[in-house]
C-alpha cells in the first residue's frame, strides 16, 4: 500500500466540524421556511439570484474590508489547482451579488430587487447558533437611495416573522452616516481610545488606526465600558443623513413596527453607511441576532460598477429555525396521503402504474418495500402503513388486483372505513385521497 493510500484509509470519514448534516424530519423545517420566504419575496417583487459559492478572494477583501473578522480570520481560502488563482468559499453573499450585478450590467434599466438562499462559510468557533457552514437568506435592493426602500426591506422581514409565527424579535436601528461624517467620527473614536489604552484588547489595539469603528463591534465583555463611553456615529450625522434616518423612523412608526435606536449598533463589514439594523431575540442566548443589514451605497462603485446606492439584509436560517422551535412552533413534515400495501410481488407492475397515476394527480404515496424476500406479511405492512403517518392505506390484495380493484382504507379518522375502487379509473377517485391543497 502506498503511503497516500494508507493515509486515505486511516482517516475517519466523518463530516467536517461545524458543518452539519440536515436530516429529515429537520430538513422539512428548512423547506418550510424557504417556502414561506419564496412566497413572501414574490409578493414584494424580489427576484431570486443564484451566484456561485466560490468567488475570487480579492472580491471579499475589497468588499468587506481588509480589517474585519471575516477577512482576517474566518475565510476558507485556497488556490485554484491549475493556475493558482486565489479563491474563497463565500463567507456572505452581498459581495457576490454586487459582483454579478456589475458584471451583467443589471442596473442599466433601473434598480433591482433581489433575494438569495444558500450556504455561507466562516471559520468560526462552532457553538449554538454559530457554525462553519450555515445557510443565509438575504434580500438586496440595488439602485435605490430613498429611505422608503430601507423601510420596505425592514417591513419585509417583519412580515416574515409574522408568517413564521415569531413574536420575540425586536428591531434595533442606527445610522452610521456618510463617508465624510464617518471620517470625523473616526478621528473622535481614535482620540477616545488613545485616552484609554489599557482598556483595549489585542484586536482593538491592532485596529485602532486601521479600523477603529470595528472596535465598537467587539464581542469581548471586558471592553464594554470603553465601548459604551465611546463617541457615537449618530452624533456626527449631518442634516441629510438625519433626514434619511427620520424618514425611515416615520415610515416604520406609520406601519406599527416597533424599534429602538441603538447608537452602539455597528456592523461587522466595512461596506455599510447610513442605516444599519438588526433583529434580535433574547431567546437564543448569546447568538441572538437573527437578521442584520443596512445600506451600502458605495459598494457597487468599490467593486468596479457605476456608482449605485443599495441596501439589504441577511438572516441566519439556523437561528431563525431555532427560534421557531424555541417558541414551540414546530414546522411539520408534509403529511403522506397514502401507503400502498401489496400482498403479492407479481402485482407490482400494476401497483407502480397505479401509484404513478395517483402522484401525477397530486397524491403523495409511498410504496411498501420489503427488505427481505417477498413483500412481508400483511400484518407487518399494516404496521408500516400506520407508522408512515399516511391518511389512507391502499390495499393491493391478490384477489382485488385480479379483479382490477384496490381497497382504500382510512387509517386516521378512527372509522377504519373501507371502499373498493377500480384501477381502471384512478384519476376519478384520486382527489378523495389528497390532504394538501
Ligand atoms: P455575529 O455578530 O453573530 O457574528 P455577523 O454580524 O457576523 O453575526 P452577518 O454577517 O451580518 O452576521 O450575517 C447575518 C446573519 O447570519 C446573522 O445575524 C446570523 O443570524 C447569521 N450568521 C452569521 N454568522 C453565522 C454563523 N457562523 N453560523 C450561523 N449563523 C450565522
Ligand atoms: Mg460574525
Amino acid at each position: 500500500m502506498s503511503e497516500k493510500e494508507n493515509v486515505t484509509k486511516s482517516v475517519k470519514l466523518t463530516g467536517v466540524k461545524g458543518m452539519n448534516d440536515v436530516l429529515p424530519p429537520d430538513s422539512a423545517a428548512v423547506e418550510w421556511l424557504e417556502g414561506k420566504v419564496r412566497s413572501l419575496m414574490a409578493r414584494y417583487a424580489y427576484r431570486n439570484i443564484r451566484t456561485p459559492i466560490v468567488e475570487r478572494t480579492p472580491l471579499f477583501i475589497r468588499g468587506l474590508g481588509e480589517v474585519t473578522d471575516i477577512v482576517e480570520k474566518e475565510m476558507y481560502s485556497f488556490e485554484d489547482r491549475l493556475n493558482g488563482d486565489p479563491l474563497t468559499l463565500r463567507p456572505e453573499a452581498t459581495a457576490g451579488v454586487v459582483r454579478a450585478v456589475v458584471e451583467h450590467s443589471m442596473l442599466y434599466d433601473g434598480g433591482k430587487r433581489l433575494y438569495y438562499i444558500g450556504p455561507m462559510f466562516r471559520h468560526e468557533r462552532p457553538q449554538r447558533g454559530r457554525y462553519r457552514q450555515f445557510d443565509q437568506i438575504g434580500a438586496e435592493a440595488l439602485g435605490f437611495s430613498g429611505a422608503e426602500v430601507d423601510a420596505e426591506l425592514i417591513l419585509l422581514a417583519v412580515a416574515l416573522w409574522k408568517d413564521l409565527g415569531l413574536t420575540d424579535v425586536r428591531l434595533e436601528i442606527n445610522s452610521l452616516g456618510q463617508p465624510q461624517e464617518r471620517l470625523t467620527h473616526r478621528q473622535a473614536l481614535i482620540d477616545h481610545f488613545e485616552r484609554h489604552p489599557d482598556a483595549l484588547d489585542e484586536d482593538a489595539r491592532r485596529r485602532l488606526y486601521s479600523n477603529p469603528l470595528r472596535i465598537l463591534d467587539t464581542k469581548n465583555p471586558v471592553m464594554q465600558a470603553v465601548v459604551e463611553s465611546a463617541p457615537r456615529p449618530i452624533d456626527y450625522l449631518g442634516e441629510a443623513s438625519l433626514a434619511h434616518f427620520e424618514t425611515l423612523k416615520t415610515i416604520l412608526t406609520a406601519n406599527g413596527v416597533a424599534f429602538t435606536v441603538n447608537p452602539r449598533l455597528v456592523r461587522g463589514m466595512d461596506y455599510y453607511n447610513l442605516t444599519v439594523f438588526e433583529f434580535v431575540t433574547d431567546r437564543l442566548g448569546s447568538q441572538g441576532t437573527v437578521c442584520a443589514g443596512g445600506r451600502y451605497d458605495y459598494l457597487v462603485e468599490q467593486l468596479g460598477g457605476k456608482p449605485a446606492p443599495a441596501v439589504g439584509w441577511a438572516l441566519g436560517v439556523d437561528r431563525v429555525l431555532e427560534l421557531v422551535r424555541e417558541q414551540g412552533l414546530a414546522a411539520i413534515e408534509p403529511p403522506l396521503d397514502a401507503y400502498a400495501i401489496v400482498s403479492d410481488a407479481s402485482s407490482l407492475p400494476l401497483v407502480l402504474q397505479t401509484l404513478q397515476t395517483l402522484r401525477a394527480a397530486g397524491v403523495s404515496v409511498q410504496m411498501h418495500t420489503s427488505t427481505g424476500e417477498g413483500m412481508g406479511s400483511m400484518k407487518s405492512q399494516f404496521k408500516r402503513a400506520d407508522g408512515s403517518g399516511a391518511q389512507f392505506a391502499l390495499i393491493f390484495g391478490a384477489d382485488e388486483v385480479a379483479q382490477n380493484l384496490v381497497t382504500v382504507k382510512s387509517l386516521r379518522d378512527g372509522s377504519g372505513a373501507q371502499v373498493t375502487q377500480s384501477l381502471a379509473c384512478v384519476a376519478e377517485w384520486a382527489s378523495n385521497l389528497q390532504s394538501r391543497t
